[in-house]
C-alpha cells in the first residue's frame, strides 16, 4: 500500500494527501491514514478496520472509509479500491457526464460507459452511496466534482485500473479539444468485452476477468 501510494504521487495521478486505498484483509479491511501524504506514509500507519467501521487497533482512518468498506463488502470479487484526484479524470468529473464509448478501452472498467456519480461531499455516506450505485457492473467510476475510484481483483490490479482510467479521460479531454468523437455503439462494445475476456493485457488488469 506504500508502494502503491507512492506509485500514485510519482505518477502524478496524487498529489499531497488527495486520493486514498483500501486494500481487503481475511475478515477486515486496510486503509490509508487521513490526510499523510504519500512520502511520509510508513506501513504500519495503515489504519486496519471492520466491516462495522471501527478502527481496530490504532490510527485516524482516511476520511473515505465508508466507501471502501461498502464497496469491499458489496462486491466479494474485489479486494483493493483506489481513489485518486487525478487531473484529466477530475475536470472530466466536474462536468458530471459520464465517459462513453468514445475508445474502445472504455471496456476495461466492465462495460460501455464510466459512470460519474452525483456530488456528494466528501467523507460522508452518500458519497459512498452514490459512487456503489455508479460502480454497478463496472470497475471504474468518476464521482461528480471529486475524482476517481479503481477496483481491483488486488491493489496492483486496482492501481493499473486507475492509470488506465486517467489516460482514457486524457484521451477524451483531447479528441473533445478537436471535434465530437465518434462513439462506438452497443454493437461493438459487445464485441470488445467479449473479446477481451481472453486478453492477456485485460488479464495482467485484473486474473478474474479470465474467466
Ligand atoms: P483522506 O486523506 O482522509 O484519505 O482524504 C483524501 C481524499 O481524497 C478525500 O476524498
Ligand atoms: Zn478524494
Amino acid at each position: 500500500m506504500v508502494a502503491g501510494a507512492r506509485a500514485l504521487s510519482a505518477q502524478g495521478l496524487n498529489r499531497g494527501s488527495s486520493g486514498n486505498i483500501g486494500v481487503r484483509l481475511a475478515t477486515s479491511f486496510l486503509v490509508t491514514p487521513s490526510g499523510v501524504p504519500a512520502e511520509e506514509l510508513v506501513a504500519n500507519a495503515m489504519v486496519e478496520m471492520d466491516f462495522s467501521g471501527s478502527v481496530l487497533g490504532a490510527g485516524r482512518p482516511s476520511s473515505e472509509w465508508r466507501f471502501h468498506r461498502d464497496i469491499l463488502q458489496a462486491r466479494p470479487e474485489i479486494g483493493a479500491v483506489v481513489h485518486t484526484h487525478s487531473r484529466y479524470a477530475s475536470a472530466l468529473a466536474c462536468l458530471q457526464r459520464d465517459i462513453p464509448a468514445f475508445h474502445y478501452m472504455i471496456a476495461v472498467a466492465g462495460g460501455d460507459t464510466i459512470r460519474c456519480a452525483p456530488y456528494a461531499l466528501f467523507g460522508t455516506q452518500e458519497l459512498s452511496d452514490l459512487a456503489l450505485h455508479a460502480l454497478h457492473q463496472r470497475k471504474a467510476c468518476l464521482l461528480g466534482n471529486h475524482g476517481l475510484i479503481a477496483l481491483g481483483s488486488d491493489l496492483g490490479a486496482a492501481l493499473a485500473l486507475a492509470i488506465e482510467v486517467e489516460e482514457l479521460c486524457a484521451q477524451y479531454w483531447s479528441a473533445l479539444q478537436i471535434g465530437e468523437p465518434t462513439i462506438l455503439n452497443g454493437g461493438q462494445m459487445r464485441e470488445v468485452l467479449e473479446k477481451f475476456k481472453g486478453y492477456g493485457r485485460n488479464a495482467r488488469l485484473d486474473p478474474e476477468d479470465k474467466a
